[in-house]
């Protein structure tokens, strides 16, 4: 019998459980071992590989994190680590690696692919910042907490007629921010794909003030500016109060959304639905309302797009 493995690799994201469970169940289905990988690549690389029965996935499908763990392990760029990973694998006889983690992952998996090994790698991030996917499994339920978040923030600013400026994350992406701000109808957003405009800043919300609105909310994508002194700001020149919030690692946990979970449960059949015929080197992606694959390669060169109309959403609904 042939196997595969299974690894979680970079920051977690909820539903990476769901994908989880779904390449055990979907590996049996094929007539798959199927091995779990702890701790990515470094995991790979320390021979940390368990087989998995159908017990290890039970109950599963609902928690947040990935019962595999994940890890940064920057070294597996070097060839003499991929080399170890793939021997590790091969006297385990397994022959196919689905890997669940962001671009970087899909890095290492092509490097694995090169080295003989069938990988596919699934999208697994709450950043959303993977090219050639519309979406990636976690980012709707991080998305949702961080808007059930703001929604509380904006309860207690109406109450004291305040502005919230709230940092999310997201990193070089701005859709957590731009899908948020316009879940709670935000006075105006941050985001890398906006730039920071000062005086449109502040005279969007001053706007808000001069309306008599007892609440506004600025967000933000993390590591555009520091929020504290943008909140500062504010208050000088607007007439809010103001507080920042960073709402920070809370984004990644908790309970995966019902479209992650369906997401990424076609996901990962579909990956392993590939393996069996022994096709690797591509990568899942939700592409409209269906999941198809790409090269790794192909899709590592895309470029994330943005909606421009999406965009403009928030310009014409808050004046
Ligand atoms: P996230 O978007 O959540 O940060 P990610 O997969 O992009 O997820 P990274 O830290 O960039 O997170 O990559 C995860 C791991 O993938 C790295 O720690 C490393 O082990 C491996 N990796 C990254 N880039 C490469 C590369 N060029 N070659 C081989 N392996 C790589």
């Amino acid at each position: 019998m042939k196997s595969i493995a299974v690894l979680t690799s970079g920051g977690d994201a909820p539903g990476m459980n769901t994908a989880i469970r779904a390449v055990v169940r979907s590996g049996f289905h094929y007539g798959f071992e199927v091995y779990g990988v702890y701790n990515g690549f470094k995991g790979l690389v320390n021979d940390e590989i368990k087989k998995l029965t159908r017990e290890h996935v039970s109950r599963i499908i609902n928690r947040g994190g990935t019962i595999l763990g994940s890890a940064r392990f920057p070294e597996f760029i070097e060839e003499k680590y991929q080399l170890k990973a793939v021997k590790n694998l091969t006297k385990r006889n397994i022959h196919g690696l689905v890997i669940i983690g962001g671009d970087g992952s899909f890095r290492g998996a092509l490097a694995l692919h090169n080295h003989g090994i069938k990988c596919i790698g699934l999208p697994g991030t709450i950043d959303n910042d993977i090219p050639g996917t519309d979406y990636t499994i976690g980012f709707f339920t991080a998305l949702n907490t961080a808007v059930e978040s703001i929604d509380k923030l904006r309860d207690t600013s109406f109450s004291h007629q305040r502005c919230s400026v709230v940092e999310v994350m997201g990193r070089h992406c701005g859709d957590l921010a731009l899908y948020a701000g316009i879940s709670v109808g935000s006075e105006f957003i941050i985001t890398p794909e906006t730039g920071y405009d000062r005086e449109k800043t502040l005279a969007a919300v001053q706007s808000s003030y001069q309306r008599n609105k007892r609440h506004a909310v600025v967000v933000v994508t993390e590591k555009m500016l520091d929020v504290h002194v943008l909140a500062k700001d504010i208050e000088q020149h607007t007439g809010y109060e103001t507080r920042a919030t960073v709402l920070g690692h809370v984004q990644r946990g908790g309970t995966p959304s019902a479209f992650d979970r369906v997401m990424a449960t076609e996901m990962a059949e579909f990956a392993v639905e590939l393996l069996s015929r022994d096709v690797g080197g591509k990568i899942m992606c939700l592409s409209g309302l269906d999941v198809i694959d790409r090269d790794i390669e192909t899709a590592l060169k895309m470029k994330k797009t943005v909606s421009k109309k999406r965009y403009g959403l928030l310009g014409k609904l808050v004046t």
